[in-house]
């Protein structure tokens, strides 16, 4: 662990640099932390369900961190904070919408009672010691959405957290661009930015596009209409919404994010109440030109409502052939085989797939390049550190800011000790502890632990159990038991379990006359004799497990 000097105001991300997902950025500024948003990662992989940063490195230092500032209520900003705020205790800072989403989840986890949470409201600012956080209202897919304007002795920081630029979002404030020019003026030391869509020209377009487009559809339309979409995306609803109005239509939400996003809309005074959302049980009684259903599923999940309705195992609602899928999202990267496999069904039913590819269903609510040069301009920065996005959007984003105006940048990795300080920086003075932790079942582990790392040689290499009973007279038992997991069924004299028997039988007797009863010599012997074996056969190399079990 590199130095850290006092007077010198460091960023250090411990999740989000090199990959879209799991946020999670510490400053620091005269012996004190401050931490920005904590989420989960998109990625799910080997059985397991949340993948999210490793916190060690703060969670050491937790007597000196301030508190954890939320820019907005996505997963990959707050999805981790029921698994890790338990082992950093600290107060947590955010607007209303985003408080309430947190409460919820905190609320499943049993830690409601014990976290303090502050509601601020968007606009307003908080000061943890040194730090000096502003909420700075940005336009993005989900209401309450803040850049923060961090302040501290040492320079000011604009953190964008997430964002895009709409003049009209259908819901929320829109951007406040005069507070962005006004920060501009008090040359501010950094800018750590979305890098999502740097590879984007022009801008992202409007929520009020795809308001008017998604009417026009939904209007030609004889039968009933789904709409799938992300649940966090509140104006989608408001939409929603407003085109069953215009058309006769009865909106109908399936999928629990929904409904609890629906909540949070109420609680913070986005919606005037729930009544115009009708519960998926209703969705039988209503005439076929006469329903709007909302649902989740949009990137092809597959627990969520969309996929079990296209399998047809959903047990509320059941299309037929006419009715119309509108995919109101965009496809994320990694999910396509799963979305794809979700439109065929639908296809071989007479169902209707219109998706982003075929009209105006959806806008990104992350910056294009030319929001991003309207982001430069305003805030005029001296350094660049380009976040949210893999390691090409971090080194793409790095060189488009250099090209526009922006006099320094660097494209940080994760657990990086970035000192923004240094005159002609920023400086990376070293790597701290990170890496990935996950949801396993009920247990939270490492991603590169020895276990994780079996499952992954399971998984690809299969297992051959083989247990040995000798009896009083070291004799082994015949036939000797063996399990073979995951591994094809060929031999070169029949199976392959009829090979093993004959040649663990063999080997054992060899390595027995050598050293009659020495178990951990019989053991590793044969073990490298099946591997062997199976590598010769079949080119793969199976975990294989010796038990040796003798009758005294
Ligand atoms: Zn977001
Ligand atoms: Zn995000």
């Amino acid at each position: 662990m590199p130095k850290l000097k006092n007077n010198d105001l460091y960023f250090l991300p411990l999740g989000g640099a090199g990959e879209i997902g799991m946020n999670l950025n510490l400053y620091h500024y005269n012996g004190k932390w401050l931490m920005v948003d904590l989420g989960v990662s998109f990625e799910r992989t080997l059985g397991m369900d949340v993948i999210m940063p490793d916190p060690s490195f703060i969670e050491e230092r937790k007597k000196d961190l301030l508190g954890l500032v939320i820019t907005h209520g996505h997963e990959d900003h707050i999805g981790a904070i029921p698994y890790i705020w338990h082992l950093l205790r600290c107060p947590i800072y955010a607007t209303p919408f985003t408080a309430f989403l947190i409460r919820g989840k905190l609320r499943e986890a049993g830690l409601l009672s014990q976290a303090q949470i502050i509601e601020i409201d968007p606009g307003d600012d908080v000061i943890l010691g040194d730090f000096d956080v502003t909420f700075i209202p940005i336009t993005h897919s989900i209401p309450e959405a803040n850049a923060l304007r961090i302040s501290t002795p040492a320079g000011v920081i604009v953190h964008t957290g997430d964002w895009k630029l709409d003049t009209d979002p259908r819901i929320g404030a829109a951007t406040d661009v005069d507070l962005l020019k006004s920060i501009g003026n008090e040359k501010p030391l950094a800018l750590i930015c979305d890098s999502t869509n740097i590879f984007s020209e022009g801008r992202s377009g409007s929520e009020g596009e795809v308001k008017d487009s998604l009417i026009e559809l939904i209007k030609g339309q004889k039968k009933r209409v789904i709409v799938a979409c992300f649940a966090s995306n509140v104006a989608r609803l408001q939409t929603c919404l407003e085109a069953a109005e215009e058309t006769g239509r009865k909106i109908v939400l399936a999928g629990r994010s929904l409904w609890n996003m629906s909540d949070a809309a109420v609680h913070s005074g986005y919606f005037q109440s729930n009544k115009n959302f009708l519960k998926d049980a209703q969705f039988r009684n209503l005439d076929r030109h006469k329903v709007l259903l909302v649902c989740t599923g949009s990137q092809g999940e597959s627990r969520a409502a969309l996929s079990r309705i296209a399998n047809g195992t959903h047990p509320k609602i059941k299309l037929e052939a006419g009715d119309t899928v509108i995919y109101s999202s965009r496809e994320i990267p990694g999910n396509e085989a799963a979305i794809h496999q979700g439109q065929e069904s639908l296809l071989d039913q007479g169902i209707n797939v219109i998706t982003d590819y075929d009209d105006m269903t959806h806008v990104s609510g992350h910056p294009n390049q030319d929001e991003l040069k309207d982001m430069y301009d305003w805030v005029k920065p001296q350094i660049l550190i380009p976040v949210h996005g893999e390691r090409a959007h971090l080194r793409e984003h790095m060189a488009f800011g250099l090209a526009h105006g922006i006099p320094r940048a660097l494209a940080p990795r994760n657990g990086m000790l970035i000192n923004l300080s240094i005159k002609g920086g920023p400086v990376a003075e070293g790597t701290v502890e990170h890496g990935r932790l996950a949801v396993d079942g009920t247990a939270i582990v490492h991603v590169k632990g020895e276990h994780i790392k079996n499952r992954e040689k399971l998984a690809s290499n299969g297992a051959i159990f083989i247990t040995l009973v000798f009896n009083k007279k070291n004799n082994v038992l015949i036939p000797i038991d063996i399990t073979i997991v995951g591994l094809p069924d060929i031999g070169q004299k029949g199976s392959l379990l009829s090979d093993l028997q004959y040649i663990v039988q063999e080997d054992v007797n060899t390595i027995t006359s050598k050293k009659p009863k020495d178990d951990d010599y019989l053991q590793e012997r044969l073990e490298q004799s099946v591997k062997k074996f199976i590598n010769g056969i079949l080119a793969k190399k199976p975990i294989v497990s010796i038990h040796i079990v003798r009758h005294s």
